[in-house]
């Protein structure tokens, strides 16, 4: 019987957040000290990962997408991509990543199933790179984007986080990059998750910044049907673009009616939204299958209509709960 919960929803996509570390501390994400770690004993092993993997499988997960934290600082991950793509049922791997590592890893993880990635770039811009990430280094990001199109990871998307005062005045040089390169250009409404950014209110930028700058460019959005896994993105191109375009707004227009996800934390809680605090530890169950199952069903079985965040844009973080933030739960 495949993930259907009380509302209609079928899922078929786990998000796996294999780490809770970083080699960034990107202002949105974290504090400067960044966060406190997880245990190394409380982190799943990647065995436990492939059978979760394999009993969601059975379940009617096909995606997986593969995150953190910074996913690339994991040792082995590669590894855990070839054992995620002998799971009959899985048809779809796909990785979130910073991209600082992926000039040395993009070859070996097309090659172990890998199939497309997203890599975070809010800045092209050094000094604003370094001042989002806090210690970045621009140019290895930049070497990850080519080692990715040049294996063949298809598509290749960058994640912009759109910050008034802070990139806002790049929104002009993505709507070029996807221009002139075939990337997927994804710009993401700055969520209010965590307590670190106390700036949140006087950062926050409706997307519809990024039309307006298309418009005074003489840019035309043209409507488009989103590339591979583009989820709940509003897709467009650009005429004689090579890339696209995706607008994600979880805050302004959620997308909560098509939500086909479950995430996976690094110490193996499994949540169904990112944004409430519900989660259901699933190593108790560790190696009993019919146990696994029964705790996927639960956490779909409960899982809300749609998630508060709107209500916290505005308001401030909405319960203790929410305050687990990208790092931990995966983004
Ligand atoms: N470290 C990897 C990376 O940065 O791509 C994967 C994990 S990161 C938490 C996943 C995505 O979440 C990134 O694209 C990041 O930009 C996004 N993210 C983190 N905090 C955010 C926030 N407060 N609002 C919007 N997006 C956020
Ligand atoms: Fe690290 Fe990704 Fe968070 Fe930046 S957004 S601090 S790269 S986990």
């Amino acid at each position: 019987m495949p993930l259907i919960d009380r509302f209609g929803r079928a899922h078929d996509y786990l998000r796996i957040s294999v780490t809770d570390r970083c080699n960034l501390r990107c202002i949105y994400c974290m504090g400067p000290e960044g966060v406190k770690h997880i245990p190394h004993q409380e982190i799943l092993t990647y065995e436990e990962i492939l059978q979760i993997v394999a009993v969601g499988a059975e379940l009617g997960i096909k995606k997986i997408r593969i995150t953190g934290g910074e996913p690339l600082v994991r040792k082995g991950v590669v590894s855990l991509v070839e054992g995620i793509a002998r799971i009959p049922g899985i048809s779809d791997i796909a990785m979130t990543t910073n991209g600082i590592l992926l000039p040395h890893y993009a070859a070996a993880l097309k090659k172990a199933g890998l199939k497309r990635v997203n890599i975070s770039l809010d800045s092209m811009r050094e000094e604003v790179f370094k001042k989002i990430t806090r210690r970045g280094d621009l140019r290895a990001v930049q070497e990850g984007i080519k080692a990715s199109l040049e294996v063949g990871l298809q598509p290749v998307k960058i994640n912009t986080v759109l910050m008034k005062g802070i990139n806002h005045t790049e929104v002009a040089d993505f709507l070029r990059l996807a221009q002139e390169y075939p990337l997927y250009v994804r710009f993401i409404e700055y969520m209010p998750i965590g307590d670190h950014d106390r700036k949140y209110g006087r950062r926050y930028l409706p997307l519809s910044y990024v039309k307006e700058t298309a418009a005074s460019m003489g840019l035309p959005l043209i409507p488009a049907d989103p590339p591979a896994g583009a989820g709940p993105a509003e897709s467009f191109t650009l005429p004689g673009g090579k890339g696209g375009i995706g607008l994600i707004h979880p805050i302004s227009r959620h997308f909560c009616h098509s939500c086909n996800r479950l995430r996976l934390t690094a110490d193996g809680r499994l949540k169904a939204c990112l944004y409430w605090q519900e989660e259901i530890p699933l190593r108790p169950a560790a190696g009993d299958r019919a146990a696994l199952r029964e705790l996927f069903r639960q956490v779909v079985g409960s899982k809300a209509r749609q998630h508060l965040m709107s209500a916290s844009a505005q308001h401030g973080p909405v319960s203790p709960g929410l305050m687990r933030n990208m790092s931990k739960t995966g983004g």
